[in-house]
């Protein structure tokens, strides 16, 4: 920490399941960001010219610093966020040691020098693609998961050559700051990635000292701002904004398995995941068992604290507020003529809790349908005809994830092409954030691009295009011109593309 640092102001925080005070959190203003993005601009450069082997084993070895020390990363995200042990493990550390294996491994490949072959000139000219790294990354991250979001986009920028700088959200900046430790006991210079703790104002400063690409993960108010700012100054974007995501329940679909997967895609994190199942659509056939099973299940899941209880089911909602507004999405469906299943109120008692909520009689036009709720609360609707339940699926403003549950997996893939969403998911929820290579994103105002896979991590990068020649021919497009010349090359232009010769092409 900076020598500065007492007379910065502080960040405060609770924990959300027992109300304790958390340790106050230094925040970043925006000249202390400036210098951060200058100092990362500093070591870029260097760390951009190391072997690729070195890169390999320094990303490598944070992935072996994380294996070993990943007990500090569920501690502080039980402590911060409230989550279940289990869920520190697997949404949130276990995805990064497998992300940070596959680019480790595979960047080199994927950003080597790629041949281009031309389709008309390529007998005189040779083109290659070579991605550069773009400079500095900056990164703003959600509350909702603190350390797998901003870590995700730190490693693929780190494995493209860049350095980057992470705003963390002003609700969980300590598990952000524990991982930059991990990555300076990785071999990494200290510089090449940066955290600046604060609020939206420490994310504006950001976006205003000088880097080159901007991957927000958030709100689509926030999302708007931030994307209004990237154009301002002209530089890239990635936005991955909110869900409302859609599981469609077919009536060939197997009851058991549909419920339980629903439930975990409804309830897991606490409703609190871009990609929560938020509307269920079920076959008239099967609505009144799916529904009776989903309570059920709903019923049976326990809520703690899982800094007393590390494996209870459920954690806290991370930020009052956002208990607030589900509040009011239940309270409104409820006036409109809902009923509520389970749950439907806070729990009593200290921390943010909210149980797991099942609602029926729900209508298209209440909010608690149509709006992102982001808590444990599930709508459920029963349809007739799958053209019916695809065209509720596809009424909304969002477009992350949707989910399909039938025995007839062909015919799924089929329906995917008529569901509007970045990723669809046959008989399972969730689980493709975790996959390093499937790119991620959604359509409409669920996001601008992708993040992972192999084009996000050369998205990361400018492509050069490199144009040399095979063979040094006179160029007939060179000065003089003349009426000569203006013909032979049209009769040429009009003999290649007016002829069979045109198919070859
Ligand atoms: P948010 O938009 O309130 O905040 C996101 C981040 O933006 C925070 O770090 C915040 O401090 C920062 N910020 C706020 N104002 C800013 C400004 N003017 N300039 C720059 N930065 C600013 O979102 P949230 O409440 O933290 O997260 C929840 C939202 O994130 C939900 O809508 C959820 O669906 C979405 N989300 C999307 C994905 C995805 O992959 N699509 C993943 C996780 C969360």
């Amino acid at each position: 920490m900076s020598a500065d640092a007492d007379d910065r102001p502080l960040l405060h925080g609770r924990e959300p399941a027992s109300g304790r005070p958390l340790p106050p959190v230094p925040i970043a203003g925006a000249d202390e960001v400036a210098r951060v993005v200058a100092r990362a601009r500093a070591a870029q450069g260097a760390w951009a010219e190391r072997p690729w082997r070195e890169r390999e084993r320094r990303l490598l070895a944070f992935r072996d610093h994380l294996l070993a020390r990943a007990d500090v990363i569920f501690d502080v995200l039980a402590r911060e966020s409230g989550k279940p042990r289990f869920e520190a493990l697997m949404h949130e550390v276990f995805p990064i040691v497998d992300l940070a294996h596959f680019f480790a491994t595979r960047a080199q490949a994927a950003l080597a020098d790629q041949p281009l072959p031309l389709h008309l000139l390529g007998a005189l000219k040779r083109s290659v693609l070579r991605f550069e790294p773009r400079g500095v990354i900056g990164v703003i991250a959600p509350w909702n998961f603190p350390f797998t979001i901003p870590m995700g986009e730190v490693l693929m920028a780190l494995a493209a050559g860049n350095a980057v700088v992470v705003k963390p959200s002003e609700h969980t900046p300590r598990v952000m700051l524990a991982a930059k430790e991990l990555l300076d006991a990785s071999g990494l210079d200290p510089d090449l990635v940066g955290v600046v703790p604060g609020d939206g104002r420490t994310g504006a400063a950001l976006l205003d000292a000088g880097i080159d690409m901007m991957v927000f993960t958030g709100s689509v108010a926030t999302g708007r701002k931030v994307a209004a700012a990237c154009g301002e100054r002209l530089i890239p974007c990635t936005a991955e904004l909110g869900g409302k995501d859609p599981a469609i329940v077919l009536a060939d679909a197997d009851v058991e398995r549909a419920a339980r997967t629903i439930a975990y895609g409804a309830f897991a994190n606490c409703g609190q995941i871009c990609a929560s199942v938020e509307r269920v659509l079920v076959h008239e056939s099967l609505y009144e068992a799916l529904v009776a099973r989903v309570v059920e299940l709903a019923r049976g899941l326990r809520s703690g604290d899982p800094t007393i209880d590390p494996h209870i089911d459920l954690g806290p909602m991370v930020v009052p507020a956002q208990r607030d507004l589900v509040q009011r999405h239940v309270d409104e469906a409820v006036a409109a003529g809902a009923r509520v299943l389970c749950g439907g109120a806070p729990s009593p008692g200290p921390g943010n809790f909210y149980p797991p909520t099942v609602l029926v009689d729900v209508t298209p036009e209440m909010a608690i349908w149509r709006d992102e709720t982001f808590g444990p609360c599930l709508p459920i609707r029963r349809f007739r005809g799958v053209d019916q339940a695809i065209a509720e699926a596809n009424a909304s403003e969002f477009g992350l994830s949707a989910y399909l549950f039938t025995r007839d997996h062909a015919r799924a893939e089929a329906l995917a092409g008529r569901l509007q969403a970045g990723t669809v998911m046959i008989n399972d929820v969730l689980y493709t954030h975790a996959l390093p290579e499937a790119p991620w994103g959604g359509v409409k105002r669920s996001g601008i691009g992708r993040v992972h896979g192999l084009q996000a991590l050369r998205d990361l990068c400018e492509v050069k295009h490199i144009a040399s020649p095979r063979v040094e021919l006179r160029q007939p497009w060179l000065f003089p011109y003349s009426e000569r010349r203006f013909r032979l090359m049209r009769r040429a232009i009009e003999r290649t593309f007016g002829s069979l010769f045109a198919r070859l092409l």
